[in-house]
Order: C-alpha cells, then sequence, then structure tokens
C-alpha cells in the first residue's frame, strides 16, 4: 500500500484509536460542519430527541468516523458501528435497528454501498422510526409495523453521488468534510506528538503537514515513521533536518507526492504529450483501480491544482509540470 494512501491501514489503526479526538473542542479544522453541529446537538439535547439523521461525505481520512464518534460522545448516547457492505441482508439491519436504545447513534460508513433490499428497510426507519415487517408468505401474507426507538443515523461516503435521491433525502443534516489547511494539519501533528510523548519543533510539524495531502490520517502516519526516523538516527527528537530526511527517504516529495502520482503526471505529460486522457487509461498505465484514482488521489491533485477534469479527459495542468519540472507544452 501507498505510504501516502488516505485509506486507513493495519499499521493506523492502534495509533489512530489514541489520537482520536473525543470531543468537538478538540476536532480541529472543518469550522463550519462543527459550529453547525454544535448548534444542532445542544437544541437536540434541550428538546431531548434524538439527533437529526446526519450525511458526512468527503475523502477518506479526513475525519468522518471520528466525527460520529464525537457526536454520540457529546449527546452521551452509544453509538454502534457498521458499514453498508457488511450489512449482507434486510434482517441483518432489522437486529441492529431494534437493539437501539432511544437517543443511540447508528453510524453506517461506505453507506453508498448498502444494498438495495436493506437500503429500503431505512426508509421508514429513518422517517418514522418504523420497521415493516411481512409475516406469512402468498396471498396470506401481510405486513406488521413495528415501532423503534427515534434514533440518529449517520451515513459516512466518499461518493455522495451514488446515494439513491430517497436516501440522500431522509438526512436533515448533509455535511461536507473538506481537506485541511496545512496550518491545521501541523496543530494535529504537534498534538499527536504531545499523545505519543515525542518532542518536535514546530517546522517539523509544518514540514510534516506540508506532505500530508490535507488529510489527517496521513499527517499522523507519517508523524509516526518520522519519529522511528529520530529514534534511530538522531536523540527521539524531531528537528526540521530530521523530518525533511526521513520524508525524502519515505520518496514523499515537498506537496505529498509519492512516486506512483509522479508516475501518473509523468505518463500524462510524456506517453501522452498533455493530450487529455481518459481515466482508465490511466489507471492502466500506472496500474491502479480506476476508482480508486478517482475516490482516493485525484480529488488531492486537483484540489492542489495539479490535475483537471475536462469533458474529453484528464489533463496536467502548468504548475504540475512546473512541480516536475518538465516544460510546459503550447496549448491551443
Ligand atoms: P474517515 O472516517 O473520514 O476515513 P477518520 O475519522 O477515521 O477518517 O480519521 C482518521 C484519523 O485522523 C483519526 O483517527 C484521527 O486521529 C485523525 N483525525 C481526523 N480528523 C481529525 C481532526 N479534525 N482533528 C484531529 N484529528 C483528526
Amino acid at each position: 500500500d501507498r505510504l501516502i494512501s488516505a485509506n486507513l491501514m493495519m499499521e493506523d489503526q492502534a495509533v489512530e484509536l489514541s489520537l482520536r479526538p473525543r470531543y468537538l473542542a478538540e476536532y480541529i479544522g472543518q469550522t463550519k460542519v462543527k459550529e453547525n453541529l454544535t448548534i444542532y446537538i445542544e437544541a437536540a439535547k434541550m428538546r431531548k430527541e434524538a439527533l437529526d439523521h446526519v450525511l458526512l461525505y468527503g475523502p477518506p481520512g479526513l475525519g468522518k468516523t471520528t466525527l460520529s464518534n464525537i457526536i454520540a460522545n457529546e449527546l452521551g448516547v452509544n453509538l454502534r458501528t457498521t458499514s453498508g457492505p457488511a450489512i449482507e441482508r434486510p434482517g441483518d439491519l432489522a437486529a441492529l435497528l431494534t437493539n437501539l436504545q432511544e437517543g443511540d447513534v447508528l453510524f453506517i460508513d461506505e453507506i453508498h454501498r448498502l444494498h438495495r433490499t436493506v437500503e429500503e428497510v431505512l426508509y421508514p426507519a429513518m422517517e418514522d422510526f418504523a420497521l415493516d415487517i411481512m409475516i406469512g408468505k402468498g396471498p396470506s401474507a401481510r405486513s406488521v409495523r413495528l415501532d423503534l426507538p427515534p434514533f440518529t443515523l449517520i451515513g459516512a461516503t466518499t461518493r455522495a453521488g451514488l446515494l439513491s435521491a430517497p436516501l440522500r433525502d431522509r438526512f436533515g443534516v448533509v455535511s461536507r468534510l473538506e481537506f485541511y489547511t496545512v496550518d491545521e494539519l501541523a496543530f494535529i501533528v504537534s498534538r499527536a506528538s504531545e499523545i505519543l510523548d515525542v518532542t518536535i519543533v514546530g517546522e517539523a510539524a509544518a514540514e510534516i503537514a506540508m506532505r500530508s495531502r490535507g488529510t489527517p490520517r496521513i499527517a499522523n502516519r507519517l508523524l509516526k515513521r518520522v519519529r522511528d526516523f529520530a529514534q534511530v538516527r538522531g536523540d527521539g527528537v524531531i528537528t526540521h533536518d530530521i523530518a525533511r530526511s526521513a520524508l525524502e527517504l519515505l520518496q514523499v516529495d515537498p506537496m505529498g507526492l509519492d512516486h506512483i502520482d509522479h508516475k501518473m503526471l509523468h505518463a500524462m505529460m510524456t506517453t501522452f504529450s498533455g493530450r487529455p486522457v481518459g481515466l482508465d487509461t490511466i489507471a492502466a498505465t500506472i496500474g491502479e483501480e480506476s476508482q480508486t484514482i478517482e475516490d482516493v488521489y485525484e480529488p488531492y491533485l486537483m484540489q492542489i491544482g495539479f490535475l483537471q477534469r475536462t469533458p474529453r479527459g484528464r489533463i496536467a495542468t502548468d504548475s504540475a509540470y512546473a512541480h516536475l519540472g518538465l516544460p510546459i507544452p503550447k496549448r491551443n
């Protein structure tokens, strides 16, 4: 797996648990999302009602799971966690729903991957806190309605566009998580260092932040690697020099690009001479899945202005040429 992948890796799990903020006040950045949620949570608590259903979307590693833990924590309720592909049959979801207590939060990660038949169980559950169960078969079959305790569904997805309209419409709060700024990531790195009990200078935290693709998960992972380097090559303190040489050794460039990003941009610039290239062609060239490129790698490259999607295909921008030190082609 790529070191700069935003997807959860085995090596992240233990560290992420200890670094995960538990309250809104510890959750860095995403100001607008946080402000809105603070109000909705307060209001729900004052009315002693379940919070409206919340849809969180955005690239992986930006804090969707963390935020749903925080929401349950701030509400003082239980959190049940599952994911779209894990719920195989309507009965699995019914079992989850009937086990909820009043006000609980049910978190469904990758909600865009729910099976159609399972999704249909969710509609009345979300709208009326009810479960429709079919009893019997054939002409004598009838539907019985079962009441559920009021609960909050939090759905997370990297692809809001893939949600069906009836599902999307049932979320009262829809929040998009944005990539973090370098300052925010530097703050996250400093806070993580404190928890991990390692000394880091400000410039080093900023250096790691710059190369973390706007993503806290990557920032924490890079910090862990740099910490190892500081222990072996230095006296444990993460100085600016240590951070820079570690990250160079790890082949993460100053913009957070790795050799595969370079390979992809290079191919677009040389093999395809800067002409628009289709996603599948790029995928085949660098040996990655089209979907991974589209969901995980492209959003960051577009965010930093290195890649543009045009109706005829993807093109690398002038800044990408400048970053790779290649001559900018004449465009017409
Ligand atoms: P997602 O569910 O969007 O893939 P996670 O919620 O699992 O992302 O976040 C990955 C890790 O990044 C968390 O374990 C946490 O340590 C860190 N993290 C995410 N968002 C924040 C934040 N706003 N402030 C501090 N740390 C964060």
